[in-house]
């Protein structure tokens, strides 16, 4: 960015002219972040190419829905708008306490995961700090990072997108304070046992805090899976992070929570905002919980359009990687041209992940979006 030696002259708007004097006065870490990218909306993509109607498989939000139940609850809290939030989220966080057999002191809630990453951030990072997160994987952590003015330290994922746990326990030092890891990890799809995780944790210096990101933990259906709740209540120096966004289908609410030691959690308390999750998020987001029939038909579903696209790739003889999410990464060659041709048939994917290119994301639909899918893929290769 060198914004600040534009000479100013007749053509120069206003506006420029001020963004040019205050560029100094921004903290010079701001300069080299890079706005998050989300998946592109629906309706962009059907006003772009004239299409009646367009399959999102972008962003790995639900294709069942919310629960009826918690839109239902999300209708009940219209009529009391002109109310503040309950601050501290205590029924939500009494509904978590109760479902999963935890303190209540143990969570805390945010306006989405991404707002508990930034608290995490904001409560243990300082300039120089350093955190260690495996590559590819979740660019919100290394956004939080990038916003403390600390440094990411990135890990590549193994040939077979496998953790490259022994490699990042080689990159701690004195400045390490966090180590994250997503899974199963987006955007790869492939996770970590539990006893992975153990003899992780037991290698761990004692100085180093380690993050679980589990936001599709509900989606695994595999042997030995994560259980952080067993290693927080051993003493671990564990946090773990959940969302409402996925198998809850919440997204567009933002609710999210972080659990772990109270006594951990309670220094992020010290970053958070007075209301920084809303009336209606709260509301449904209790009613979600408490519609495990919802999680379930959720899931199940899942489990079918896995096995659809797994099925439909192997036809096409797309590689792919196996799946412990609501998502596949299959390797189409260009990725990006592959992107654009399926857009234009009116199936939005994801690509472009760092180191990764010739691979694209797919979130897994309903059956006739994954159908249309694998015909959209299809007609892109031919
Ligand atoms: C989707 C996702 C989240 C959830 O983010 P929210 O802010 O809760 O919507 C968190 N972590 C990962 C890895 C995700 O893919």
């Amino acid at each position: 960015m060198d914004q600040h030696d534009v000479s100013p002259g007749p053509s120069l708007d206003v506006g420029k002219a001020l963004a040019n004097r205050v560029y100094p006065l921004v903290r010079p870490n701001l300069h080299s972040i890079r706005p998050y990218v989300p998946g592109r909306p629906a309706k962009d993509v059907q006003l772009e190419f004239g299409l009646t109607d367009v399959v999102k498989l972008a962003s790995n939000e639900n294709p069942v829905g919310p629960s009826p139940h918690a839109v239902a609850a999300a209708q009940r809290v219209l009529a009391a708008l002109n109310r503040y939030p309950d601050g501290a989220t205590q029924d939500i966080r009494h509904a978590i306490a109760q479902h999963m057999n935890i303190a209540i002191d143990s969570i805390l809630v945010g306006n989405g995961s991404d707002e508990v990453l930034k608290m995490l951030s904001e409560t243990f990072l300082q300039p120089g700090d350093e955190v260690i997160v495996p590559s590819p994987t979740f660019p919100q952590y290394a956004f939080g990072a990038s916003v403390m003015d600390a440094k990411t330290v990135q890990v590549p994922l193994l040939a077979d997108f496998q953790y490259d746990l022994p490699g990042m326990l080689e990159q701690v030092n004195d400045k390490t304070k966090l180590i994250y890891l997503c899974s199963p990890n987006n955007p790869t799809g492939t996770w970590l046992t539990h006893k992975q995780v153990a003899r992780f944790l037991a290698q761990l210096p004692k100085h180093v805090l380690l993050i679980l990101d589990e936001a599709y933990r509900e989606y695994i259906d595999t042997e030995d899976p994560l259980d952080s709740v067993e290693f927080i209540r051993q003493g671990w120096p564990v946090l773990s992070l959940r969302t409402f966004s996925k198998v809850y289908g919440l997204a567009a609410l933002r609710i999210g929570y972080v659990i772990g030691d109270p006594g951990i959690v309670a220094f992020m308390d010290h970053v958070r905002e007075p209301f920084n999750v809303n009336a209606i998020a709260q509301a449904a987001a209790i009613a979600a919980l408490e519609d495990q029939d919802h999680v379930k038909h959720v899931q199940s579903a899942n489990r079918l359009g896995r096995e659809q696209l797994y099925a439909g790739l192997r036809r096409l003889h797309i590689p792919f990687v196996a799946t412990q999410g609501n998502f596949i990464l299959a390797e189409v060659g260009d990725g990006r041209a592959v992107f654009e041709a399926m857009q234009r048939k009116g199936v939005i994917v994801r690509t472009g992940f760092p180191g990764i290119e010739s691979y694209i994301r797919i979130t897994i639909g309903t059956s006739e979006d994954n159908d249309r899918c694998l015909t959209a893929l299809a007609q892109a290769l031919a």
